[in-house]
C-alpha cells in the first residue's frame, strides 16, 4: 500500500513541478553539474567487480537476487526502488557498459552549444552508497532467460532469481551509410552528439541541414521536432540564410501537432521546410546525398540521420524481441515480465519494451517503479498490483529560450491488458514561453534525481 502511494506520489510530484513533454534543453549547466557531483565512488561502493563470477548470496542465502542490465533511465530507477521498497532485502546488481550515464534528455542543447555533454553525466555512486546497489561496469554479452544468468564481456557469469533488462535501443543499418560519422544520428547521447555539434559549427552560413525522422515507434516522439525547432532558432542566429530540411518518414507530425506545426509554419517558416512521408531508401555519404523511397534526391551540408529503432542488441540476440514486427519485447505491464514463453523471470522496461506508452525517459522511470513494486511482491509470494498508473511529461524547446509541454497519464485496462491513456490526465501547452523553459529545467532536475540520487 505504501509503495503504491509512493509511486503515485512520485508521479504527482513530477507533474506538479511542471506538467509535461519530452524534449531537451536547458541553459542551466549548474543544475546538471550539481547532479553530476553526486556521482561515482564505484570501487568502494560496488562490492562486485570486473572479475566477479557470481553475485548475491554471500550474506543471506535466502535473499532474492535481481540483476539489472542497463543503467539508464529505466535501469537506474528500478535498481534504486528495488532496494528501497524491499527494505534492502533484495540483492540488486546493476550492470552497465559505461561507468557513467549520459542523459539523452537535454542533449539537443549540446548541438546549439547551450550545454556540455559532461553536464549531462550521472554516476552510480549514490545508488551504491545510499541504497546498496552493487554496480558492475561491464558489457553484458548474453543472458540465459531460463536459468536467469548473465554473461559479461570479462568472462564472468552472474546468476540471479530474476533479470531486469533495460538496454534502451539499437538502430537499423542505413543502406549506403558505410561511415556513420558522415551522417550522425546523435540519438544516443555521446560521441555522435559531439560530432554533430562540430559539423553544425563548421557549416557555412547559408548552408543546408537535413534532419530525418524515422517511422514510429522511436525514442522520444516529440524529440526530433523539438530538435528541428531548436536548430532552426540557432541557424537563424548563428548561420544566417541557412535552411533546415525536415524529412519525416511519418505521414504527419506524430505528437504535439498544434505547437510544432505552428512553429514550423510560423516562427521558423523562413528556415524549416517540412516534408512528410519522406522515407530514406539509401544514402551516399561521399556526396552528402539522401535518396528517398519516392525516387527524389536531397543533399545537404550537414545530415542528422536518425534511423529506425529497435530494442537494444542484447534482447534481439536473445530472441525476446517478438513484438512490433520483431523490434521490441512483449511484456505484461502489471510486472513488465516478458511474455515470450520461458522468459517469465526476465522483466523488460524502458525503450526496449513494447507497450502503449511512449518511449521516453519519464515513462522509463515510471515503468521501472511499477516493475520494482511487482518484483518485491512476487519474491514475497504475492502478486503484482492490478491497477498501476503511470504518467509522462515532456517539454520541447521551441526556441533556444522557450519551451512547450505535453503530458499524458495511463491506467491499466484489464480488458485490453494494456496501459490505456486517461483523457483527463493528458494535455499540451497552448504555445510556448520562457516560463515553460524554466519549468523544464525543474522537471529535468527532479526526474534525474529520482532516478540517480
Ligand atoms: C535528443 C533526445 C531528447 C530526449 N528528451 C526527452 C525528454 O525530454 N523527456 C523524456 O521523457 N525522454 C526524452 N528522451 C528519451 C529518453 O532519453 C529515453 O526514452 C530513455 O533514455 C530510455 O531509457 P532506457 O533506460 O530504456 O534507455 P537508456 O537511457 O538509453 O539506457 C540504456 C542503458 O543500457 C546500457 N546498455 C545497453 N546495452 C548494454 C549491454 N549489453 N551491457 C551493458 N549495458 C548496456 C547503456 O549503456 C545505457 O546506459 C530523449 C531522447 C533523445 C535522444
Amino acid at each position: 500500500m505504501q509503495r503504491r502511494h509512493l509511486l503515485l506520489g512520485g508521479s504527482a510530484a513530477l507533474l506538479a513541478t511542471t506538467l509535461p513533454g519530452c524534449g531537451g534543453g536547458g541553459a542551466d549547466a549548474g543544475t546538471a553539474d550539481t547532479m553530476a557531483s553526486t556521482s561515482d565512488g564505484l570501487s568502494s561502493a560496488a562490492g562486485v567487480g570486473r572479475t566477479t563470477t557470481t553475485t548475491g548470496t554471500t550474506a543471506t542465502a535466502a535473499k532474492a537476487r535481481v540483476i539489472v542490465v542497463g543503467g539508464g533511465m529505466a535501469g537506474a530507477t528500478v535498481a534504486k526502488y528495488l532496494r528501497l521498497w524491499s527494505g534492502n532485502t533484495i540483492d540488486v546488481t546493476l550492470v552497465d557498459r559505461n561507468a557513467r550515464y549520459t542523459s539523452n534528455i537535454m542533449s539537443s542543447m549540446v548541438l546549439t552549444g547551450q550545454r556540455t555533454l559532461a553536464s549531462l553525466g550521472y554516476g552510480y555512486g549514490t545508488l551504491a552508497s545510499q541504497y546498496g546497489v552493487k554496480f558492475v561496469a561491464d558489457e553484458v554479452l548474453a543472458i540465459d532467460p531460463v536459468n536467469t544468468t548473465v554473461t559479461l564481456r570479462n568472462g564472468g557469469v552472474l546468476k540471479a532469481d530474476r533479470i531486469v533488462l533495460a538496454p534502451g535501443i539499437a538502430f537499423d543499418a542505413v543502406p549506403g551509410l558505410s561511415d556513420p560519422t558522415r551522417m550522425p544520428h546523435a540519438w544516443q547521447a555521446g560521441a555522435q552528439t559531439t560530432l554533430l555539434a562540430q559539423q553544425l559549427a563548421a557549416m557555412p552560413a547559408g548552408g543546408t541541414v537535413a534532419l530525418t525522422i524515422p517511422a514510429t515507434p522511436y525514442r522520444c516522439p516529440p524529440g526530433p521536432y523539438e530538435r528541428a525547432c531548436l536548430l532552426a532558432d540557432w541557424l537563424r542566429q548563428r548561420k544566417p540564410g541557412s535552411k533546415l530540411l525536415v524529412l519525416d518518414a511519418n505521414a504527419d507530425i506524430v505528437t504535439e501537432r498544434d505547437n510544432f506545426s505552428r512553429a514550423f509554419l510560423g516562427l521558423h517558416g523562413q528556415v524549416i521546410e517540412y516534408r512528410p512521408n519522406a522515407v530514406i531508401d539509401h544514402v551516399d555519404p561521399a556526396a552528402m546525398a539522401l535518396y528517398l523511397a519516392d525516387g527524389s534526391r536531397v543533399s545537404a551540408n550537414v545530415v542528422n540521420l536518425i534511423p529506425r529503432q529497435r530494442a537494444g542488441a542484447l534482447v534481439a540476440t536473445t530472441g525476446l524481441a517478438t513484438a512490433t514486427g520483431g523490434r521490441f519485447v512483449p511484456v505484461d505491464v502489471l510486472s513488465y515480465a516478458c511474455t515470450v514463453p520461458g522468459a517469465q523471470n526476465v522483466h523488460v522496461i524502458g525503450d526496449a519494451s513494447a507497450t502503449t506508452q511512449p518511449k521516453a525517459g519519464h515513462i522509463a522511470n515510471q515503468e521501472a517503479k511499477v516493475c520494482a513494486d511487482a518484483i518485491v511482491r512476487l519474491v514475497s509470494g504475492g502478486l503484482p498490483d492490478t491497477g498501476p498508473v503511470t504518467n509522462s511529461a515532456c517539454f520541447s524547446t521551441i526556441t533556444m529560450s522557450q519551451a512547450s509541454w505535453l503530458t499524458a497519464g495511463f491506467q491499466y485496462d484489464p480488458v485490453a491488458r494494456a496501459m490505456a491513456p486517461v483523457a483527463a490526465a493528458g494535455g499540451a501547452s497552448d504555445g510556448w514561453s520562457g516560463d515553460h523553459f524554466e519549468d523544464m529545467l525543474t522537471w529535468f532536475k527532479a526526474l534525474m534525481a529520482d532516478s540517480f540520487a
